[in-house]
């Protein structure tokens, strides 16, 4: 086992944080950005891969009892997966290894099981859209009772809290980019039931940015198939629990559903995350100039993004979170149809859904059936990659300009 032992306060690059102490002692926890370098190693010896390989195998040798830590058959385990387990694992602050799913929705369906029968899930008006599809089929199925809040309205929540088994959070949310207080909703949930669990969706800030499990949330959910991946080439997902029991809940879950990753798609995503630092802070310091100028743009009815000074969610992002992220939404002036033309002038920036990954993509959210109506037609949602920063203005600039003459 590789060791996950860090402990550090802020992310990459945040405009507040005081730059770090010149002489650290030599045994202090490697930084996050190291650390997404440097973890899941193999064991240094000579002649020995500096990358770990991809293990092709269904089965493995073994005869007489199985036993724990066997890994006997590949729907169990594979050592594909541990370097990326134990690397997300180390970066949540989770002193165990984190679960791979073939997908971020199939990590959710894990989670939700969590949700005793006849149980009560409070969740997120605005959320993943198959994370909502999912609890509302299962809800509508007679599984558990589902109440939906406004996440950034704290009070709102904690009033849908009585009696509630599972909080499931998300922060900032797709694709509206509200904050919810962490800190506070976790506390208010456990205070009401210290039974109830509360689940976090990390996706949109990742860990270098946010790490839910420090403010005393029980799991932490991704869409691997976002920024930890980060080309968009990969479908997978992850959960991490610091807690023996859930992990085990979740692991035979796993196991016994069957809803496991391939080993080519584990080592793919554990390459990706080797870069994540760079991507973000690259993506983010862009984010962050886009918001800017789009706020200032006169073909703009509105931009959602915390890090703007005047959004919502500002300061709340500002106190809990390391970084702003990269994805951020706007409201053309002309209502959908403006907002599609839009898209269809970009020349650089790719009309598709999806975020996370290396290029820049846009889209209109309610283009998808599933969105709910509380999301404004007219919504654009953009993925700020790593182009150079100009180039992606340039080429909203001059659709935006096309859209004011029409
Ligand atoms: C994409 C996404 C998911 C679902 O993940 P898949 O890998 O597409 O199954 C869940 N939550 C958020 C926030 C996402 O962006």
């Amino acid at each position: 086992m590789i060791g996950c032992n860090l402990a550090y306060t802020r992310g990459v690059s945040s405009p507040e944080a005081p730059p770090p102490p010149a002489d650290r002692p030599a045994e202090a926890p490697l930084a996050p950005d190291t650390l997404v370098v440097s973890a899941g190693r193999p064991a240094r010896r000579h002649d020995a891969p500096v990358n770990p390989p991809i293990v092709v195998s269904s089965t493995f040798h073994g005869s007489g009892q199985v036993v724990d830590g066997d890994r006997a058959y590949g729907r169990y385990s594979n050592p594909s997966w541990d370097p990326f387990e134990e690397a997300l694992a180390g970066l949540e602050g989770s002193e165990l290894p984190g679960l791979l799913y073939a997908s971020g929705l199939a990590a959710a369906s894990a989670a939700l099981s969590l949700v005793p029968h006849g149980g009560v899930l409070v969740i997120p008006r605005h959320a993943y859209q198959g994370v909502l599809v999912m609890a509302a089929e299962l809800a509508a199925a007679g599984r558990f009772e589902l109440r939906y809040v406004d996440v950034a309205e704290t009070d709102q929540v904690i009033a849908a809290l009585a009696g509630a088994d599972l909080l499931w959070l998300e922060s900032p949310t797709n694709p509206l980019l509200e904050i919810a207080d962490l800190p506070t909703l976790v506390r208010a949930a456990k205070q009401l039931n210290p039974a109830a669990l509360v689940i976090v969706d990390n996706t949109f800030a990742t860990p270098l940015l946010q790490r839910p499990l420090e403010h005393g949330a029980d799991v932490v959910l991704h869409s691997v198939t976002k920024y930890l991946a980060g080309h968009s080439d990969v479908i997978l997902g992850a959960l991490v629990t610091p807690d023996p029991g859930l992990r085990e809940r979740l692991l035979h879950h796993r196991s016994i559903h069957g809803g496991i990753a391939g080993p080519f798609e584990a080592w793919l995503a554990l390459r990706g995350l080797r870069t994540l630092a760079v991507r973000i802070e690259r993506s983010q310091a862009t984010a962050g100039l886009l918001a800017q100028r789009l706020s200032e743009h006169p073909a703009v009815r509105s931009v959602r993004y915390p890090g703007l000074a005047a959004d919502p969610g500002h300061a709340r992002a500002a106190a809990q979170m390391g970084g702003f992220g990269s994805v951020l939404g706007f409201e053309p002036v002309g209502g959908a149809a403006a907002a599609d033309a839009l898209v269809e002038r970009l020349r650089l920036w790719t009309p598709a859904t999806s975020l996370g990954g290396v290029e820049s993509l846009i889209e209109r959210r309610r283009r998808h059936a599933n969105e709910p109506e509380t999301v404004p037609e007219a919504l654009l949602r953009l993925s700020v990659g790593i182009e150079n920063a100009e180039d992606l203005w340039t080429d909203l600039r001059q659709s935006l300009a096309n859209s004011q003459t029409r």
